[in-house]
């Protein structure tokens, strides 16, 4: 029970990473504030179970104003955040000019600007409370690129960027501020990716799979959210403490290559 008395604050996390991250940070008695889209209840079920207390808020990450309110709700409820995952993140896939406007803006919004205003917001808190763990779910595209993502690329290029720069900031502090950059995992962002290579290829789910990891993902094996909250978990313990501004890939070799 590393994390005991710890909150967590995971956003985008009712599926996918974050939820994994929660339920991951949950194990080592974190309470965990959940926030995102869709079924709420199931999620907020699962961290229950695991005997901590959990939160949630539905602030749309491209709105600062929800945002904002977000940070209130965690500071009132559970006495703000030790831990910060920087996770909501959307994708879409065009060539750069046809991309349609509103995929950029939102892609920046969400992607990359949301964590300049949670981490603005939750520093102080943490630095005040002599402690803190600020953890940004970027992707291997915040370090290679990949044709027709720009919006995806540039963000997580920029929330690379933007650890960097935070953990220059506070680096004689007790809040550390890392990113994780996963290879291909077999969420809802990554299924669409995958029906979209069925439906181009003319095959089957199990096919399109194997034809996107052969393209990039050297170990042949999707990543998991397990791994990933396991990752984040060794990113929050005391061992990690003196971790500063890295991006540490978990990515079956993609960006060894
Ligand atoms: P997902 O689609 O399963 O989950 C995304 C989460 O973000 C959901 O909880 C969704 O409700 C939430 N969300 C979306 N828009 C939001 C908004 N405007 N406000 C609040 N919440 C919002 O996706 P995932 O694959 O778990 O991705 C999580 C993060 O990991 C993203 O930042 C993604 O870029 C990154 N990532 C994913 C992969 C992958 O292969 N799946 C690889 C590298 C990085």
């Amino acid at each position: 029970m590393l994390l005991k008395g710890k909150t967590a604050l995971v956003t985008g996390s009712t599926s996918g990473i974050g939820l994994g991250i929660a339920l991951s940070l949950a194990r080592q008695g974190a309470n965990i504030v959940l926030n995102g889209f869709g079924d709420i209840e199931t999620p907020k079920a699962q961290v229950a179970a695991l005997g901590v207390r959990v939160g949630y808020h539905g602030a749309d990450m491209s709105k600062a104003a929800d945002i904002e309110a977000m940070m209130a709700y965690v500071d009132a409820e559970f006495g703000g955040c030790g831990i910060l995952v920087n996770n909501a993140g959307i994708q879409h896939v065009a060539p750069v000019e046809s991309f349609p406007t509103e995929r950029w803006d939102a892609i920046i919004a969400i992607n990359l600007s949301s964590a300049f205003h949670t981490t603005r917001l939750a520093l102080p808190g943490m630095q005040a409370r002599g402690w803190g763990r600020i953890l940004n779910i970027a992707s291997v595209h915040g370090l290679v690129a990949s044709a027709q993502k720009s919006a995806y690329v540039a963000a997580k290029h920029g929330l690379v960027g933007f650890t960097k720069a935070v953990a220059l900031e506070t680096a004689t502090s007790p809040v550390t501020v890392n990113a994780i950059c996963p290879g291909w995992v077999l969420t809802p962002l990554v299924q669409k990716q995958v029906d979209a290579r069925a439906a181009a290829d003319g095959v089957d789910n199990e096919e399109a799979k194997r034809r996107l990891l052969m393209e990039k993902q050297p170990s042949l094996q999707f990543t998991t959210p397990e791994q990933l909250g396991e990752l984040a978990v060794f990113l929050c313990s005391d061992a990690a403490s003196n971790v500063r501004g890295q991006s540490w890939a978990l990515d079956g070799g993609w960006t060894a290559q």
